[in-house]
């Protein structure tokens, strides 16, 4: 056993939780290490979590390629351009997704080396006593110990007890975003984030591809009417998504896998070739805690915190998918720089109410705040206006009509409420509703703000005004 190293600041998990609370910390003068235990495809260690190895990065990845080659074989004709006969090489496409990771992954490494950050490869244990364990890949262990510890170990993804993953039929995000060959017919189980983006990358590149969702509305989390018109899209698009259907067995067979599960019809069943499980996440605290720590784990597997990221253990914080709250990158960071800044004594806080939320699929979806339903439900008296997509000359221009922007606002006070976008660059054009939302803007302020003509963010405008029944392009 080497003796113990002191540090400020020791932060547990390199993914955007992790590595941005650590470069902000050593930013702030603060002595800091960091200890991750991935390591990426060539078995190096790969700093940066879920998203740089696994998650946002790569998804996105395959996701624009797929969506290059679903233009070029449907789309590109409206505007004259033709191609003989398309091809996709699965291969170039994930080894150009493989290259974009091992750039962002070895971009934290640089950016550690840059702020000083002492990185750890290994797995963490935190003992009583801010003292972190590291076994390290090679079998050493070194024991650390500092003021205030971050826990940032993120989440790994939930698996079903009748469909254990086995890296080739059955597989999580991390096969999805592997296969050498584009499956002919494809199965998921969960029609949400993942469900819905990987299903996409394939479908476009050709796959057959069912999805099966155990609840019977579609993304209940989106505002209905968004809901609504992506399912329409979808469906144009040959997504298969059966909505109520409880899978209840997937055999590997010769022939595929095959699966059993009841909706409304009854007992149905489905042979696919392969099948991605995305039923959700769970904190990954398992090892994570030795005994007498006194750090909390609620019922859902996550770590207990209040809503300063403290977990009630002098100097002991958790940020990320491992605490409450939704299970996104952005949120990860910013929750990580804010317990930096409290560690350091600066003022440090997450507004989770204004947390957009993106969907990467085609046409995007994305919101900020709340939904109708919600409003409903809370008793909030409100208004809401909404523009369509099909009425901007930018998206007609571009061949992208479908979708639609709606305002949600105070009903008394205009305060926006909600945004809630469906259409072309939405992951962009959301971030107005979270600027005007922080700013506590009223729909007013956005109606009276001058857009850029022709742009997209014209149909947020034109939502805002809509909001007081004034949109110039429609009928109100
Ligand atoms: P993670 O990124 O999971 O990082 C945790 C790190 O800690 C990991 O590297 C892990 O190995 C390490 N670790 C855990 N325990 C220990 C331990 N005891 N010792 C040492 N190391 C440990 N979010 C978005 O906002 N936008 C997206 O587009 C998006 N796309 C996604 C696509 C997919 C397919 C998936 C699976 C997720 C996606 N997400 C997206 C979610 C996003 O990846 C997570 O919200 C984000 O990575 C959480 O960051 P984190 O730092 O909390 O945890
Ligand atoms: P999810 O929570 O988004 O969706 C899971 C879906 O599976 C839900 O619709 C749920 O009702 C359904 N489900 C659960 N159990 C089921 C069962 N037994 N049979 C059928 N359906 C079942 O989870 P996910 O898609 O696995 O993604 C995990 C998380 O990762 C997301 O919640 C999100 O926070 C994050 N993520 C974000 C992005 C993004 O920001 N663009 C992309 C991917 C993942």
């Amino acid at each position: 056993m080497s003796e113990q190293q002191n540090f400020d600041v020791v932060v547990i998990g390199a993914g955007p939780g992790g590595y941005v609370a650590a470069i902000r910390a050593a930013q702030l003068g603060l002595k800091t290490a960091c200890i991750d235990a991935a390591l990426g495809k060539d078995g190096k260690p790969a700093l940066g979590g879920t998203c740089l190895r696994v998650g946002c990065i790569p998804s996105k990845a395959l996701l624009d390629s797929s969506r290059q080659f679903h233009n070029l074989t449907h789309m590109f004709a409206d505007h004259g351009i033709s191609a003989e006969k398309p091809k996709m090489d699965v291969g170039v496409m994930v080894g150009r997704k493989d290259k974009i990771v091992n750039q962002f992954t070895g971009g934290i490494t640089m950016l550690f080396k840059a702020n000083k950050v002492t990185p750890f490869h290994g797995f963490g244990t935190l003992h009583a006593g801010n003292v972190v364990k590291v076994k390290q890949h090679d079998g050493s262990e070194v024991e650390l110990k500092a003021a205030n510890v971050i826990i940032a170990a993120g989440s790994d993804s939930i698996e079903l007890p009748f469909a254990k993953f086995d890296g080739d039929k059955i597989v999580d995000n991390v096969g999805a975003l592997d296969f050498t060959e584009v499956p002919k017919r494809l199965g998921v189980i969960g029609a949400g984030v993942i469900g819905l983006e990987l299903g996409s990358v394939w479908k476009r590149l050709g796959s057959e591809v069912t999805i099966l969702e155990a609840l019977p509305g579609f993304l209940a989390a989106a505002d209905a009417d968004i809901s609504k018109v992506a399912a329409r899209e979808f469906k144009k698009q040959g997504l298969d998504i059966k909505l109520g259907a409880k899978v209840s067995k997937a055999e590997i067979k010769k022939d595929g896998v095959h699966l059993t599960y009841t909706d409304a019809k009854g007992e149905q069943s489905l042979v696919v070739d392969k099948l991605l499980v995305a039923v959700g996440r769970r904190a990954a605290t398992k090892g994570l805690l030795a005994d007498g720590t006194g750090v909390k784990v609620n019922e859902r597997g996550q770590i207990e915190v209040d809503e300063h990221c403290h977990t009630g253990v002098d100097g002991v914080w958790a940020v990320g998918d491992c605490v409450r709250g939704p299970m996104l990158a952005h949120k990860a960071s910013e929750e990580g720089i804010a317990v930096a800044e409290l560690i350091a004594g600066l003022p440090g806080h997450v507004n989770l109410d204004t947390v957009p939320w993106v969907i990467y699929t085609e046409p995007e979806i994305a919101w900020v705040g709340k939904t109708e339903e919600q409003c409903k439900s809370e008793g909030i008296p409100y208004k809401t206006g909404s523009f369509p997509f099909a009425a901007n000359g930018r998206a007609v221009a571009m061949n992208e009509p479908a979708g639609l922007v709606k305002v949600i606002a105070h009903a008394e006070t205009d305060r926006v409420l909600g945004v809630h976008l469906c259409g072309p660059n939405v992951s962009e054009l959301v971030h107005s509703g979270v600027i005007t939302m922080e700013f506590k803007g009223a729909a007013d302020d956005l109606a009276r703000i001058c857009f850029a003509h022709p742009a997209l963010s014209e149909v947020v405008h034109e939502a805002a005004m809509a909001v007081d029944k004034r949109a110039i392009h429609k009928a109100n």
